[in-house]
């Protein structure tokens, strides 16, 4: 059985934990190192099982303790062809391995497929990962659309950690200068609310127990607008699935 931990999700940093009980993977590492290890000890996971750090992109909310963290845990980094220049990772951390888009790896008893997002980033990837049990999470973050490809790559999952970054309304309305508020709607920007909630429409299926909005925007978007666009998105299906949003400053549990 895989569980997925949210150790904290937003602008100030961004990290994902998947353990399969055997051992643990880390997405993104936007924590320092220290910050990390506090998180994964308050989850009740010890850093010490963490196996590998994948990375979706180099911005620096999910990048920023990946080298020390690696280093320190001695654990190779997986990241995209472009992610791996961006981030300057070759030489800093123990080892590197390049994530294809398309392609499976198998970390230990955990399978981590990956896919194209549309970001503004080098190489930009989104994940999802399958247990032993053949229940899987996919984690769509920091893309500014949702294609067929994501689509396909998500489909059937048990768990969906889905970028709800902002609520239409208050970016209009809020005091982001103009250029970040065109950057944030473009098509490489960040999914809405109303994006997010659209997307889980399209993805609900019997198998599908849990949603869990990531990123939300501390300026243009509260817990209580993400998570009322995800419950009645799914309330207007009739579907279960339990929905929360995921903090900045504590962890979440999601469960598969
Ligand atoms: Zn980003
Ligand atoms: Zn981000």
């Amino acid at each position: 059985m895989l569980r997925a931990t949210v150790l904290g999700s937003g602008s100030a940093g961004n990290a994902l934990a998947i353990s399969s009980g055997e051992e643990t993977v880390l997405l993104d590492c936007g924590f320092s190192a220290r910050e990390t290890d506090r998180r994964l000890g308050c989850a009740g996971i010890d850093p010490s099982t963490v196996r590998a750090v994948l990375v979706s992109h180099e911005h620096s909310d999910h990048l920023r303790g990946v080298r020390v963290f690696a280093s320190c845990h001695r654990i190779p980094v997986y990241a995209s062809r472009g992610t791996r220049v961006a981030s300057d990772l070759d030489g800093r951390v123990p080892e590197v391995r390049v994530l294809v888009p398309g392609e499976t790896v198998s970390i230990g008893s955990i399978a981590v497929a990956t896919f194209r997002t549309s970001h503004d980033a080098a190489e930009p990837l989104g994940f999802r990962f399958t247990g032993r049990c053949g229940r899987s999470l996919g984690v769509l973050t920091d893309s500014g659309l949702v294609t067929d490809e994501m689509l396909e790559a998500l489909a059937g999952c048990a768990a969906l950690a889905i970028e709800s970054n902002h609520d239409e309304e208050m970016l209009e309305r809020g005091p982001y200068p103009w250029f970040l508020k065109r950057r944030i709607r473009s098509a490489e920007g960040h999914l809405s609310n109303a994006a997010a909630a659209g997307l889980v429409t399209t993805l609900a299926t019997d198998r599908l127990a849990s949603v869990v909005g990531l990123h939300l925007s501390s300026t243009n978007n509260t817990a209580h607008l993400a998570t009322t666009a995800l419950v009645g998105a799914l309330a207007r299906l009739g579907h279960p699935a339990r929905v929360e949003a995921a903090r900045q400053e504590s962890p979440c549990v999601l469960q598969l």
